[in-house]
């Protein structure tokens, strides 16, 4: 979208050790050299690896993220993590409602809504993901399936400084499989206008990255769709030589 500088963001979802912190070391140089005047960039990480992570990538452009965050700031939720605390370890963004919650988690539009709620409290960009499964696409319902979504995951609240939105087909995340670039285009153009209606004019300028199967070879097509503003990656942002490849396809 004009005017807008695009997002290529990691994650890493329940991957990664200290011994893949070298990779992280070789994406921080890759935007050192030049890469970054084009395009901002996010890694998300397991939050075992936020405080290491952040120290790695303190010196280059690279921003860190968390995965997921509570809706609260503290309190009796074991084995949950706060965005305070995300912020705390060196984060800057957080995924909220990434597919896998849903699935995994249960987590509903509400759910969602208040995590992102959360994520501005403590300071944090919330990047709240979107998308239909198989079932709703075969049924003809990808379109209102995201304006449900957003009705119910975007706080009123948001803007273009503090939310990314990231429309990811669930069956096309881990798949290999992709949409073709029309229906990207569809899906983009009425999230946009969707955004616009509800927040007004600014949203206009909100980014939204295209997730599911991104890698070097087909992030170009993918990522000169209209309203396509970046990516969200997630098997590809493992090794730096792919993420830094579809870096370099804009
Ligand atoms: C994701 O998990 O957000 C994602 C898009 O995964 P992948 O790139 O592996 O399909």
């Amino acid at each position: 979208t004009p005017g807008i500088r695009p997002l290529v963001a990691g994650n890493w979802k329940m991957n990664g050790t200290g011994a893949s912190l070298n990779q992280l070391l070789m994406i921080g140089n890759g935007f050192m050299s030049g890469l970054d005047a084009e395009t901002e960039a996010l890694v998300c990480v397991p939050a075992t690896l936020l405080t290491r992570a952040a120290e790695i990538l303190s010196r280059t452009p690279v921003h860190v993220g968390g995965e997921d965050c509570h809706a609260e700031e503290s309190g009796a939720h074991t084995g949950d993590i706060s965005a305070e605390m995300l912020k705390d370890a060196g984060a800057s963004h957080v995924i909220v409602g990434h597919s896998e919650r849903r699935a995994d988690h249960g987590e509903d539009d509400a759910t969602v809504h208040a995590k992102a709620a959360a994520a501005w409290r403590a300071g944090l960009v919330a990047i709240i993901c979107i998308g239909e499964t198989r079932a709703e696409r075969e049924a003809g319902a990808t379109l209102d399936v995201l304006s449900r979504q957003i009705a119910g995951s975007v706080p009123v609240s948001a803007t273009p400084a503090n939310t990314v939105l990231a429309y990811e087909p669930v069956w096309a995340i881990g798949t290999g499989l992709t949409p073709t670039a029309a229906d990207v285009a569809e899906a983009h153009a009425h999230i946009r206008a969707r955004l616009v209606e509800k927040l007004g004019p600014a949203a206009a300028k909100i980014r939204i990255l295209y997730g599911g199967s991104v890698k070097p070879s087909n992030a170009r097509e993918l990522l000169s769709v209209a309203n396509v503003d970046g990516a969200l990656v997630g098997g590809a942002s493992l090794k730096a030589a792919d993420f830094l490849g579809i870096a370099e396809s804009y």
